[in-house]
């Protein structure tokens, strides 16, 4: 589909991009439009110039991200590699920008003496992303963390939003008005002056010995249901090692779907739909999808 871009940006977006390089999962046909902002201003002007009726969808690292095979009609806007200011800004402070990895916020606020923050090392996605799920790892959580977030939005409007604004829970939050978008966050740490980078050294191991850590995945693609792990319920039903085309659940770790190199997403959507019917059969428990399934098969 063409769709029109301002001409002062028709140059710089990429047409028809392949959204199997931009996802952990390495799938998702295209975007009609793929635009990485050079900074807030340029994402500001962008926003301004887009006909209301367009889609827009963003994307950090694509890591809790499953993108059909038909791609995205519209605008992604994708924050990686760009909007990536991060900065201590007072004793226990740091603001960082949602382009910004979760491992260099994690390691950044260990040179700074400040904690606790190396769960963000665990989190292969952008601040952004982080955001955006209220992600956690090993009993910490982003929003814990949130004194303020600045916000865009269509019309490349900047807002500051207080953390009460937001209902925030597991793995959910939602936000005060539809269609804004995440700019930046305050965080608040405390002061931690023995912090070192073997911390985080130990939880990745942990993490190593646990999960499926350089296949291609999206992490957990189930959340918990309340009072239990969605991995039990999934290998409890017999379901480790169930194969779908080129996807299977993981035999290390019950709630990662692996795309073992040629899936589809049509695969790992059937499969997430099979482990889902079978988990409800079998033990009467309705799994929700912690994975965000975007655009048109
Ligand atoms: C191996 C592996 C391990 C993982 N482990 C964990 C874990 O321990 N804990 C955990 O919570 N998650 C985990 N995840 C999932 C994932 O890393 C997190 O959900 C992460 O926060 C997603 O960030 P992202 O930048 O990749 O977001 P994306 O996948 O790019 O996007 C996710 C959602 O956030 C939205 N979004 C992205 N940027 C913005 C923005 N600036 N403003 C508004 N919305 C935005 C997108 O539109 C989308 O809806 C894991 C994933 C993998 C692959």
């Amino acid at each position: 589909m063409s769709l029109a871009v301002a001409p002062e940006f028709a140059l710089r977006v990429r047409r028809n991009e392949p959204l199997s390089r931009h996802t952990s999962w390495h799938v998702g046909g295209p975007a009609d439009v793929f635009f990485s902002p050079r900074d807030r201003a340029d994402l500001a002007a962008f926003l301004r110039t887009l006909p209301e009726e367009v889609a827009v969808q963003w994307i950090g690292l694509g890591s809790n991200l499953l993108v059909r095979d038909g791609g995205i009609r519209g605008v992604v806007i994708s924050t990686h590699g760009t909007l990536d200011a991060l900065a201590r800004v007072a004793e226990t402070t740091v603001h960082a920008e949602a382009g910004v990895a979760c491992a260099r916020l994690a390691r950044q606020c260990i040179k700074w003496g400040l904690g606790p923050a190396e769960f963000f090392a665990g989190i292969p996605g952008t601040l952004g992303g982080a955001l955006a799920m209220n992600a956690g790892a090993f009993g910490g959580e982003t929003w814990r963390h949130v004194l303020r977030v600045e916000t865009i939005d269509r019309g490349g409007r900047v807002r500051t939003r207080a953390r009460e604004e937001y209902q925030v829970g597991y793995r959910t939050v939602r936000a005060p008005a539809p269609e804004e978008w995440f700019l930046s966050a305050d965080l608040s740490f405390e002061r931690k002056p023995g912090a070192h980078a073997g911390e985080v050294r130990t939880l990745l191991d942990k993490r190593k010995a646990a999960q499926p850590i350089g296949e291609w995945s999206c992490g957990s693609v189930f959340t918990n249901p309340p009072g239990d792990h969605a991995a039990r319920l999934i290998e409890a039903a017999g379901l480790k090692g169930y194969r779908l085309g080129d996807a299977s659940v993981s035999q290390k770790h019950a709630n990662f779907i692996i795309n073992h190199g040629q899936a589809r997403a049509q695969d790992l959507e059937g499969l997430i739909a099979h482990v889902r019917a079978t988990v409800e059969r079998v033990h009467g428990v309705a799994l929700s999808p912690e994975v965000r399934i975007v655009g048109v098969p």
